[in-house]
């Protein structure tokens, strides 16, 4: 078989450039395997996008549930505690809940009615981690527990995890959620320190090492979501938006992402229809929290807390194997 991924292109992904090329109903099929070692962006496209109506769900939200859920341990009972906030968030008995992100619920479809050039219009939108190209959530993660992939996939590894929710401070989206009553923290000191392990939409990322499109994108019967090689999406976001004189969204904010949406009408006023709250974020404009953030930044706010979780409990040992596990697996995927 005829195999071109040396030039970062295979036929299908050419196909795929060429099919999106014929108009705005045509589809790009997902793409990961074009590009499965190199970066990749998503594609959302809300002029496809229809919210699958007469479903009991989403059939994307559906098959995330699918296939993340059973990955979150069953908290322990009763949860700790936390000193000095004594919050605790426990979505477990509630994973049925898909009207906004949990950690059981890691894409949307958010919804809003607007009217645009003298047209009632209601639009879906799927809403996820945008996968930012420099993401504070990951850089400033004090456990080092967050990376950013080379594919693009920005990942918490929730067996690092300690659930201090700095992510969800430093993402412009508040897009990861927490569980409490799992993970490390449970074995350093559970009332203390840590609370739980944060969640959030990974990319599929175990998917995209296999050559698989993410879950929600296989899904889609819409073809609403596309992935693949990053220039290629980008161009082929650029072309849609100007076919249907449309708009653009994810290029710029938090200094550029891996997700750009495509929509027929502005997101202003997607950003002023859609429920705002807790677990459903805004599509307004964002700049970058925590600007100019460095590596360098990521060791001085780590160093108190790996140095106290380090002095008070034999989990050191647990997090450096599971770090050295993290970098051999990056160095073999990336
Ligand atoms: S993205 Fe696809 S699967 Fe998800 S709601 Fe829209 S049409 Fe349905
Ligand atoms: S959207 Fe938020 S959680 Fe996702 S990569 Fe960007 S900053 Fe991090
Ligand atoms: S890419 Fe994977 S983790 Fe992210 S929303 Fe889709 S199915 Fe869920």
């Amino acid at each position: 078989m005829h195999d071109d991924r040396k030039s970062g292109v295979t036929r299908r992904g050419f196909l795929s450039g060429a099919l999106g090329a014929l108009g705005a109903g045509a589809v790009l099929p997902g793409t990961a395997r074009a590009a499965e070692r190199g970066a990749l962006a998503t594609l959302i496209d809300l002029s496809l996008c229809d919210g699958c109506p007469g479903r009991e769900m989403p059939a994307c939200v559906a098959a995330c549930k699918a296939w993340h859920n059973h990955t979150i341990p069953r908290p322990v009972d009763p949860i700790p505690v936390p000193f000095p906030r004594a919050v605790i968030e426990d979505w477990s008995k509630k994973q049925d809940v898909s009207d906004r992100l949990t950690p059981y619920n890691r894409i949307f479809i958010q919804q809003a009615e607007v009217e645009y050039q003298g047209m009632r219009r209601a639009i879906s939108i799927p809403r996820r981690c945008m996968h930012c190209d420099n993401p504070a959530c990951a850089t400033l993660c004090p456990f080092s527990a967050n990376h950013k992939h080379a594919n693009g996939a920005v990942v918490i590894d929730p067996d690092l995890c300690f659930g201090g929710a700095k992510c969800r401070t430093l993402c412009p989206w508040e897009i990861p959620q927490r569980q409490s009553g799992v993970g490390l923290y449970l074995h350093v000191l559970p009332t203390l320190m840590g609370n739980g392990a944060m969640y959030k939409c990974d990319l599929c990322h175990e998917w995209l090492q296999q050559g698989r499109d993410p879950a929600c994108i296989e899904a889609c019967p819409k073809k609403a979501l596309l992935i693949g090689d990053r220039t290629l999406i980008f161009q082929e976001a650029e072309d849609r938006a100007r076919r249907m004189q449309g708009f653009l969204y994810g290029k710029e904010e938090n200094g550029g992402t891996s997700t750009l949406y495509v929509s027929p009408v502005p997101f202003e006023l997607l950003d002023q229809a859609v429920e705002k709250g807790k677990g459903r974020p805004g599509l307004g404009p964002v700049k970058r929290r925590m600007d100019r953030t460095d590596p360098l930044g990521a060791v001085v706010l780590a160093a108190p807390a790996v140095g106290l979780a380090a002095g008070l409990a034999g989990s050191i040992k647990l997090l450096t194997d599971r770090r050295a596990k993290v970098k051999k697996e990056e160095a073999n995927n990336d």
